[in-house]
Protein backbone atom coordinates (compact mmCIF):
# COMPACT_ATOMS: atom_id res chain seq x y z
CA UNK A 1 0.00 0.00 0.00
CA UNK A 2 1.16 3.05 -0.76
CA UNK A 3 1.21 6.39 1.41
CA UNK A 4 -1.84 8.83 0.91
CA UNK A 5 -2.46 12.16 1.51
CA UNK A 6 -4.46 11.41 4.74
CA UNK A 7 -0.86 9.53 6.34
CA UNK A 8 0.93 12.81 7.70
CA UNK A 9 0.21 16.31 9.50
CA UNK A 10 0.27 19.11 7.45
CA UNK A 11 0.13 22.05 10.23
CA UNK A 12 2.25 24.90 9.11
CA UNK A 13 3.60 22.56 6.89
CA UNK A 14 4.66 23.18 3.08
CA UNK A 15 3.15 21.26 0.95
CA UNK A 16 3.97 20.83 -2.88
CA UNK A 17 0.87 19.50 -4.47
CA UNK A 18 1.39 17.85 -8.03
CA UNK A 19 -2.50 18.15 -9.79
CA UNK A 20 -3.40 17.75 -13.52
CA UNK A 21 -4.90 20.89 -13.98
CA UNK A 22 -4.07 20.25 -17.71
CA UNK A 23 -7.75 22.02 -19.27
CA UNK A 24 -8.77 23.33 -22.15
CA UNK A 25 -8.43 26.91 -22.65
CA UNK A 26 -9.83 28.94 -25.82
CA UNK A 27 -8.79 32.69 -26.36
CA UNK A 28 -7.82 32.70 -22.57
CA UNK A 29 -11.16 30.87 -21.54
CA UNK A 30 -11.51 27.74 -19.63
CA UNK A 31 -14.02 25.68 -21.73
CA UNK A 32 -14.50 22.83 -19.19
CA UNK A 33 -13.22 23.09 -15.79
CA UNK A 34 -13.70 19.54 -14.78
CA UNK A 35 -10.04 18.71 -14.31
CA UNK A 36 -9.96 21.56 -11.92
CA UNK A 37 -13.18 20.34 -9.69
CA UNK A 38 -11.83 17.28 -9.41
CA UNK A 39 -8.27 18.35 -7.81
CA UNK A 40 -10.21 20.31 -5.05
CA UNK A 41 -10.99 17.45 -2.78
CA UNK A 42 -7.08 17.03 -2.15
CA UNK A 43 -6.49 20.96 -2.32
CA UNK A 44 -9.13 21.44 0.45
CA UNK A 45 -7.90 18.36 2.42
CA UNK A 46 -4.56 20.46 2.79
CA UNK A 47 -6.11 23.57 3.19
CA UNK A 48 -8.25 22.15 5.97
CA UNK A 49 -5.25 20.68 7.43
CA UNK A 50 -3.60 24.03 7.85
CA UNK A 51 -0.88 23.37 5.39
CA UNK A 52 0.95 26.18 2.77
CA UNK A 53 -0.02 24.83 -0.36
CA UNK A 54 2.24 24.79 -3.45
CA UNK A 55 0.56 23.51 -6.79
CA UNK A 56 2.28 22.58 -9.65
CA UNK A 57 0.83 21.38 -12.86
CA UNK A 58 1.24 21.23 -16.54
CA UNK A 59 -0.66 22.59 -19.48
CA UNK A 60 -0.37 21.28 -23.11
CA UNK A 61 3.37 20.74 -24.67
CA UNK A 62 5.55 23.66 -24.54
CA UNK A 63 8.19 23.84 -27.38
CA UNK A 64 8.71 27.47 -28.45
CA UNK A 65 9.01 30.71 -26.52
CA UNK A 66 5.55 31.70 -28.06
CA UNK A 67 3.71 28.32 -26.87
CA UNK A 68 4.35 29.89 -23.39
CA UNK A 69 1.94 32.87 -23.72
CA UNK A 70 -0.82 30.77 -24.99
CA UNK A 71 -0.85 27.94 -22.33
CA UNK A 72 0.17 29.56 -19.06
CA UNK A 73 -2.11 28.91 -15.58
CA UNK A 74 -3.27 32.27 -14.91
CA UNK A 75 -6.46 31.50 -16.03
CA UNK A 76 -7.22 28.64 -13.62
CA UNK A 77 -6.06 30.68 -11.31
CA UNK A 78 -8.93 32.67 -11.71
CA UNK A 79 -10.63 30.06 -11.49
CA UNK A 80 -8.94 28.37 -8.56
CA UNK A 81 -9.63 31.77 -6.32
CA UNK A 82 -13.44 31.18 -7.34
CA UNK A 83 -13.22 27.86 -5.70
CA UNK A 84 -11.49 28.17 -2.79
CA UNK A 85 -12.35 30.36 0.12
CA UNK A 86 -8.95 31.31 1.40
CA UNK A 87 -5.63 33.36 -0.02
CA UNK A 88 -4.62 31.69 -3.34
CA UNK A 89 -1.63 33.18 -5.23
CA UNK A 90 -0.03 32.91 -8.50
CA UNK A 91 3.67 32.59 -9.48
CA UNK A 92 4.91 33.68 -12.67
CA UNK A 93 7.81 32.04 -12.74
CA UNK A 94 8.63 28.28 -11.95
CA UNK A 95 11.84 29.36 -10.49
CA UNK A 96 13.78 31.97 -8.75
CA UNK A 97 13.38 35.03 -6.37
CA UNK A 98 10.36 36.18 -7.17
CA UNK A 99 8.81 32.57 -6.81
CA UNK A 100 11.08 31.62 -3.44
CA UNK A 101 9.65 35.23 -1.90
CA UNK A 102 6.12 33.92 -2.48
CA UNK A 103 6.83 30.63 -1.04
CA UNK A 104 8.42 32.15 2.05
CA UNK A 105 5.79 34.31 2.72
CA UNK A 106 2.32 31.53 2.76
CA UNK A 107 0.89 31.43 6.05
CA UNK A 108 -1.30 28.29 6.68
CA UNK A 109 -4.28 27.98 5.02
CA UNK A 110 -2.72 29.82 1.81
CA UNK A 111 -2.66 28.47 -1.54
CA UNK A 112 -0.03 29.18 -4.21
CA UNK A 113 -0.42 28.24 -8.20
CA UNK A 114 2.96 28.28 -9.46
CA UNK A 115 3.26 28.94 -13.74
CA UNK A 116 3.01 25.73 -16.30
CA UNK A 117 5.84 23.31 -15.30
CA UNK A 118 6.32 22.81 -18.67
CA UNK A 119 7.68 26.04 -19.03
CA UNK A 120 11.09 24.57 -17.74
CA UNK A 121 10.83 22.20 -21.30
CA UNK A 122 12.10 25.36 -23.36
CA UNK A 123 14.51 25.26 -24.51
CA UNK A 124 16.17 22.73 -22.55
CA UNK A 125 13.55 20.04 -21.55
CA UNK A 126 13.90 19.83 -17.63
CA UNK A 127 10.50 19.24 -16.92
CA UNK A 128 9.73 16.48 -19.16
CA UNK A 129 13.49 14.52 -18.64
CA UNK A 130 13.38 14.67 -15.30
CA UNK A 131 16.49 16.96 -14.75
CA UNK A 132 18.11 16.39 -11.31
CA UNK A 133 18.43 19.60 -10.22
CA UNK A 134 15.53 20.96 -11.55
CA UNK A 135 13.73 18.38 -9.54
CA UNK A 136 15.75 19.03 -6.11
CA UNK A 137 15.17 22.84 -6.57
CA UNK A 138 11.42 22.32 -6.82
CA UNK A 139 11.53 20.00 -4.11
CA UNK A 140 13.46 21.87 -1.78
CA UNK A 141 10.32 24.32 -1.92
CA UNK A 142 8.46 22.38 0.50
CA UNK A 143 8.17 19.65 3.13
CA UNK A 144 6.03 17.19 1.77
CA UNK A 145 5.57 16.23 -1.97
CA UNK A 146 1.77 14.73 -2.66
CA UNK A 147 1.45 13.56 -6.24
CA UNK A 148 -2.63 13.42 -7.09
CA UNK A 149 -1.93 14.48 -11.10
CA UNK A 150 -3.03 10.67 -11.93
CA UNK A 151 -2.98 11.63 -16.05
CA UNK A 152 0.70 11.91 -16.02
CA UNK A 153 1.55 9.26 -13.79
CA UNK A 154 2.98 7.12 -16.79
CA UNK A 155 5.33 9.73 -17.33
CA UNK A 156 8.66 10.21 -15.26
CA UNK A 157 8.60 14.10 -15.22
CA UNK A 158 10.79 16.38 -12.53
CA UNK A 159 7.45 18.10 -10.75
CA UNK A 160 6.23 14.29 -10.32
CA UNK A 161 8.80 11.79 -10.26
CA UNK A 162 11.52 14.24 -9.24
CA UNK A 163 10.27 15.97 -6.49
CA UNK A 164 8.75 12.48 -5.16
CA UNK A 165 12.43 11.37 -4.80
CA UNK A 166 13.49 13.75 -2.85
CA UNK A 167 10.88 14.37 -0.46
CA UNK A 168 8.39 12.52 1.92
CA UNK A 169 5.45 11.80 -0.25
CA UNK A 170 2.49 10.07 -1.05
CA UNK A 171 -0.63 9.94 -3.20
CA UNK A 172 -3.83 12.30 -3.34
CA UNK A 173 -7.62 11.34 -3.25
CA UNK A 174 -7.64 11.29 -6.89
CA UNK A 175 -4.63 8.86 -7.89
CA UNK A 176 -6.05 6.73 -4.60
CA UNK A 177 -9.40 6.47 -6.68
CA UNK A 178 -8.07 5.94 -10.13
CA UNK A 179 -6.03 2.80 -8.56
CA UNK A 180 -7.82 1.34 -6.56
CA UNK A 181 -11.07 1.07 -8.82
CA UNK A 182 -8.37 -0.55 -11.18
CA UNK A 183 -7.19 -2.69 -9.23
CA UNK A 184 -10.22 -4.36 -8.50
CA UNK A 185 -11.41 -4.64 -11.72
CA UNK A 186 -8.06 -5.96 -12.66
CA UNK A 187 -7.22 -8.33 -9.91
CA UNK A 188 -11.37 -9.22 -9.84
CA UNK A 189 -11.32 -13.13 -11.23
CA UNK A 190 -14.57 -13.23 -13.14
CA UNK A 191 -14.98 -14.47 -16.98
CA UNK A 192 -15.89 -13.89 -19.28
CA UNK A 193 -13.61 -10.92 -19.34
CA UNK A 194 -13.78 -8.52 -22.41
CA UNK A 195 -11.72 -5.93 -23.26
CA UNK A 196 -12.93 -3.20 -25.78
CA UNK A 197 -11.10 -1.38 -27.95
CA UNK A 198 -11.16 2.06 -30.24
CA UNK A 199 -10.42 4.83 -30.95
CA UNK A 200 -7.81 6.33 -33.38
CA UNK A 201 -4.65 6.36 -31.57
CA UNK A 202 -3.86 3.38 -32.71
CA UNK A 203 0.13 2.60 -32.46
CA UNK A 204 -0.20 3.58 -28.62
CA UNK A 205 -3.18 1.40 -28.29
CA UNK A 206 -1.97 -1.71 -30.66
CA UNK A 207 1.36 -2.28 -28.62
CA UNK A 208 -0.55 -2.34 -25.59
CA UNK A 209 -2.81 -5.37 -26.74
CA UNK A 210 0.21 -8.00 -26.24
CA UNK A 211 -0.34 -8.13 -22.18
CA UNK A 212 -4.25 -7.37 -21.84
CA UNK A 213 -5.36 -10.43 -24.29
CA UNK A 214 -3.12 -12.90 -22.01
CA UNK A 215 -5.50 -11.90 -19.41
CA UNK A 216 -9.04 -11.62 -21.15
CA UNK A 217 -11.33 -13.41 -23.11
CA UNK A 218 -12.33 -11.57 -25.64
CA UNK A 219 -11.14 -7.99 -26.94
CA UNK A 220 -13.72 -6.58 -29.17
CA UNK A 221 -11.67 -4.00 -31.22
CA UNK A 222 -13.97 -1.19 -33.01
CA UNK A 223 -13.29 2.75 -33.66
CA UNK A 224 -9.76 3.06 -35.59
CA UNK A 225 -8.56 0.50 -34.12
CA UNK A 226 -9.80 -2.01 -35.74
CA UNK A 227 -8.55 -1.21 -39.94
CA UNK A 228 -4.96 -2.55 -38.84
CA UNK A 229 -6.48 -5.65 -37.97
CA UNK A 230 -8.25 -6.38 -41.20
CA UNK A 231 -5.83 -4.81 -43.64
CA UNK A 232 -3.16 -7.86 -41.89
CA UNK A 233 -6.50 -10.28 -42.58
CA UNK A 234 -5.67 -8.99 -46.69
CA UNK A 235 -9.34 -7.14 -46.22
CA UNK A 236 -9.49 -3.78 -48.36
CA UNK A 237 -9.94 -1.38 -45.63
CA UNK A 238 -9.52 1.84 -48.12
CA UNK A 239 -8.54 5.44 -46.65
CA UNK A 240 -9.65 4.03 -43.29
CA UNK A 241 -6.82 4.61 -40.19
CA UNK A 242 -3.97 1.65 -40.41
CA UNK A 243 -0.91 1.46 -38.68
CA UNK A 244 1.19 0.42 -41.40
CA UNK A 245 4.58 -0.39 -39.23
CA UNK A 246 2.48 -2.59 -36.96
CA UNK A 247 0.78 -5.32 -39.96
CA UNK A 248 3.06 -8.00 -39.18
CA UNK A 249 2.51 -7.78 -35.28
CA UNK A 250 -0.87 -7.51 -35.68
CA UNK A 251 -1.38 -10.71 -38.14
CA UNK A 252 0.71 -12.67 -35.62
CA UNK A 253 -1.87 -11.45 -32.88
CA UNK A 254 -4.42 -12.55 -35.19
CA UNK A 255 -2.82 -16.11 -35.60
CA UNK A 256 -1.84 -17.05 -32.23
CA UNK A 257 -5.61 -15.62 -30.41
CA UNK A 258 -7.90 -15.72 -33.42
CA UNK A 259 -10.60 -17.10 -30.62
CA UNK A 260 -10.19 -13.98 -28.46
CA UNK A 261 -9.87 -10.84 -30.96
CA UNK A 262 -13.54 -10.19 -32.59
CA UNK A 263 -12.90 -7.96 -35.56
CA UNK A 264 -16.12 -5.69 -37.49
CA UNK A 265 -18.11 -7.47 -39.93
CA UNK A 266 -19.43 -4.40 -41.07
CA UNK A 267 -18.66 -1.16 -40.81
CA UNK A 268 -20.52 2.16 -41.40
CA UNK A 269 -17.83 4.63 -44.17
CA UNK A 270 -17.64 8.31 -44.13
CA UNK A 271 -19.86 8.11 -46.76
CA UNK A 272 -22.68 6.96 -44.63
CA UNK A 273 -22.92 3.27 -46.42
CA UNK A 274 -23.17 -0.10 -44.39
CA UNK A 275 -19.95 -2.30 -45.85
CA UNK A 276 -19.85 -5.51 -44.89
CA UNK A 277 -15.61 -5.56 -44.46
CA UNK A 278 -14.96 -7.56 -47.02
CA UNK A 279 -16.67 -4.64 -49.97
CA UNK A 280 -14.96 -1.40 -48.76
CA UNK A 281 -14.23 0.35 -51.82
CA UNK A 282 -10.58 1.92 -52.17
CA UNK A 283 -11.78 5.67 -51.90
CA UNK A 284 -13.90 4.99 -48.53
CA UNK A 285 -12.79 5.08 -44.82
CA UNK A 286 -14.95 3.52 -41.91
CA UNK A 287 -15.94 5.61 -39.39
CA UNK A 288 -18.47 3.48 -37.17
CA UNK A 289 -18.94 -0.08 -36.62
CA UNK A 290 -22.34 -1.95 -38.96
CA UNK A 291 -25.11 -3.36 -37.30
CA UNK A 292 -24.51 -6.83 -37.83
CA UNK A 293 -21.06 -5.79 -35.42
CA UNK A 294 -23.16 -4.01 -32.95
CA UNK A 295 -25.12 -7.35 -32.74
CA UNK A 296 -21.88 -9.45 -32.43
CA UNK A 297 -20.43 -7.21 -30.22
CA UNK A 298 -23.83 -7.11 -27.80
CA UNK A 299 -23.99 -10.83 -27.86
CA UNK A 300 -20.24 -11.24 -26.15
CA UNK A 301 -20.60 -7.95 -23.77
CA UNK A 302 -24.23 -9.63 -22.72
CA UNK A 303 -22.36 -12.85 -21.23
CA UNK A 304 -19.49 -10.75 -19.80
CA UNK A 305 -18.86 -10.25 -16.10
CA UNK A 306 -16.69 -7.50 -16.38
CA UNK A 307 -15.59 -5.12 -18.86
CA UNK A 308 -12.71 -2.60 -19.57
CA UNK A 309 -13.31 0.13 -22.68
CA UNK A 310 -10.38 2.24 -23.61
CA UNK A 311 -11.65 4.23 -26.61
CA UNK A 312 -14.91 5.04 -28.93
CA UNK A 313 -16.43 2.63 -31.42
CA UNK A 314 -16.81 5.36 -33.98
CA UNK A 315 -16.28 8.95 -34.73
CA UNK A 316 -19.29 9.71 -32.04
CA UNK A 317 -18.81 14.09 -32.11
CA UNK A 318 -20.72 13.36 -35.23
CA UNK A 319 -23.96 12.16 -35.50
CA UNK A 320 -24.33 10.08 -38.53
CA UNK A 321 -21.31 7.74 -36.66
CA UNK A 322 -22.11 7.73 -32.92
CA UNK A 323 -24.74 4.80 -33.49
CA UNK A 324 -21.73 1.80 -32.67
CA UNK A 325 -20.87 3.67 -29.41
CA UNK A 326 -24.05 4.50 -28.04
CA UNK A 327 -24.97 0.96 -28.53
CA UNK A 328 -22.33 -0.75 -26.93
CA UNK A 329 -22.97 1.46 -23.88
CA UNK A 330 -26.36 1.00 -23.95
CA UNK A 331 -25.60 -2.58 -23.62
CA UNK A 332 -23.86 -1.92 -20.28
CA UNK A 333 -26.21 0.11 -18.94
CA UNK A 334 -29.07 -2.57 -19.23
CA UNK A 335 -27.30 -5.78 -17.79
CA UNK A 336 -25.65 -3.66 -15.24
CA UNK A 337 -22.55 -5.12 -16.81
CA UNK A 338 -19.02 -3.91 -14.39
CA UNK A 339 -17.35 -2.15 -16.74
CA UNK A 340 -14.30 0.53 -16.69
CA UNK A 341 -13.94 3.05 -19.18
CA UNK A 342 -10.30 4.73 -19.84
CA UNK A 343 -9.46 7.21 -22.01
CA UNK A 344 -10.02 11.34 -22.50
CA UNK A 345 -12.36 11.04 -25.76
CA UNK A 346 -14.00 8.16 -24.31
CA UNK A 347 -14.91 9.51 -21.23
CA UNK A 348 -16.05 12.44 -23.38
CA UNK A 349 -17.97 10.27 -25.47
CA UNK A 350 -19.93 8.94 -22.40
CA UNK A 351 -20.69 12.27 -21.00
CA UNK A 352 -22.24 13.45 -24.28
CA UNK A 353 -24.34 10.69 -25.15
CA UNK A 354 -25.69 10.57 -21.78
CA UNK A 355 -24.50 7.48 -19.78
CA UNK A 356 -21.92 9.56 -17.34
CA UNK A 357 -23.96 7.35 -14.42
CA UNK A 358 -23.89 3.93 -15.70
CA UNK A 359 -20.26 2.65 -15.06
CA UNK A 360 -18.55 0.82 -12.57
CA UNK A 361 -15.43 3.39 -12.96
CA UNK A 362 -14.76 6.76 -15.59
CA UNK A 363 -11.30 7.22 -15.22
CA UNK A 364 -10.08 10.16 -16.16
CA UNK A 365 -6.68 9.30 -17.47
CA UNK A 366 -5.82 7.96 -21.08
CA UNK A 367 -2.22 7.37 -21.31
CA UNK A 368 -1.93 6.48 -17.24
CA UNK A 369 -4.80 4.41 -17.44
CA UNK A 370 -3.83 2.32 -20.83
CA UNK A 371 -0.28 1.29 -19.13
CA UNK A 372 -1.81 0.62 -16.24
CA UNK A 373 -4.07 -2.19 -17.21
CA UNK A 374 -1.64 -3.11 -20.03
CA UNK A 375 0.74 -3.95 -16.71
CA UNK A 376 3.19 -1.21 -16.74
CA UNK A 377 4.16 0.21 -13.06
CA UNK A 378 3.99 3.85 -13.11
CA UNK A 379 6.59 5.46 -12.63
CA UNK A 380 4.41 8.66 -10.79
CA UNK A 381 3.02 5.81 -8.11
CA UNK A 382 5.91 3.17 -8.12
CA UNK A 383 8.25 5.95 -6.04
CA UNK A 384 5.38 6.70 -3.74
CA UNK A 385 6.72 5.12 -0.64
CA UNK A 386 5.27 2.55 1.29
CA UNK A 387 3.07 2.74 4.50
P1 LIG B 1 -9.36 7.82 -26.03
O1 LIG B 1 -9.03 9.27 -25.76
O2 LIG B 1 -10.67 7.42 -25.47
O3 LIG B 1 -8.25 6.89 -25.64
P2 LIG B 1 -8.51 8.09 -28.77
O4 LIG B 1 -7.81 9.35 -28.40
O5 LIG B 1 -7.66 6.95 -29.15
O6 LIG B 1 -9.53 7.65 -27.62
O7 LIG B 1 -9.49 8.34 -30.00
C1 LIG B 1 -10.67 9.08 -29.89
C2 LIG B 1 -11.07 9.59 -31.24
O8 LIG B 1 -11.13 8.54 -32.17
C3 LIG B 1 -12.43 10.24 -31.27
O9 LIG B 1 -12.26 11.63 -31.43
C4 LIG B 1 -13.15 9.60 -32.45
O10 LIG B 1 -13.78 10.54 -33.30
C5 LIG B 1 -12.02 8.93 -33.18
N1 LIG B 1 -12.42 7.74 -33.95
C6 LIG B 1 -13.16 6.71 -33.53
N2 LIG B 1 -13.35 5.82 -34.51
C7 LIG B 1 -12.72 6.30 -35.59
C8 LIG B 1 -12.57 5.84 -36.94
N3 LIG B 1 -13.11 4.70 -37.35
N4 LIG B 1 -11.85 6.62 -37.78
C9 LIG B 1 -11.31 7.78 -37.36
N5 LIG B 1 -11.42 8.27 -36.11
C10 LIG B 1 -12.13 7.53 -35.24
MG1 LIG C 1 -7.88 10.70 -26.80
Amino acid sequence: MKKTITDYNYNGKKVIIRCDLNVPIENGIITDDTRIKESLKSIKYLIDNNAKTIILSHLGKIKTQEDKSENTLYPVYIKLREYLNTNVYFSRETRGESLEELVNNLKEKDVLLVENTRFEDFPDKLESNCDEKLSKYWASLGDIFINDAYGTCHRAHASNVGIAKNLPNGIGFLVEKEITKLDEILNEDTHPYTVVMGGKKVSDKTLMIDNLITKCDYLLLGGGMCFTFLKSQNYNVGKSIVDNDNLIYCKNLMNKYRDKIILPVDIVTNNKNIREISSISDNESGFDIGPQTIELFTDILKKSKRVIINGPMGVFEEEGFSNGTKKIYEIIKEKHIKTLIGGGDSAASVNKLGFANDFFHISTGGGATLEYLSGTILPGIAVIEEK
